[in-house]
């Protein structure tokens, strides 16, 4: 797919020409996405992480959402977690925290 580079948290693909890129790169969600469906993304469509890993950029983890809608999914979460300054990268939201795993120390 080209130079990538990693970035926020997402994996980002050089592409200048994109209309949706940002400094010469587009997120690689974007364009699977876009691949999934055939079709470029509206200026108000936006990729989702079903699994909330940024970088988990398969095609079954990717859906299509409009602006107000990703932000209703991400919002009631982004606002418990502002309250401990951590997480606050919408699609990083809605990883589940993982139980502690230290048992074996
Ligand atoms: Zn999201």
């Amino acid at each position: 797919m080209g130079l990538t580079k990693i970035s926020q948290g997402y994996v980002w693909v050089k592409n200048r020409w994109h209309p949706k890129a940002n400094r010469g790169y587009v997120k690689r969600a974007i364009l699977v996405l876009e691949q999934k469906l055939g079709r470029e993304l509206t200026p108000e469509e936006m990729s989702h992480h079903i699994d909330g890993n940024r970088m988990n950029d398969d095609p079954a983890n990717l859906e299509v959402t409009t602006r107000s809608e990703h932000m209703s999914i991400h919002k009631p979460v982004i606002k418990r977690w502002d309250k401990n300054k951590k997480h606050r990268t919408p699609c990083s939201v809605t990883v589940k925290r993982r139980p502690s795993t230290e048992a074996t120390q």
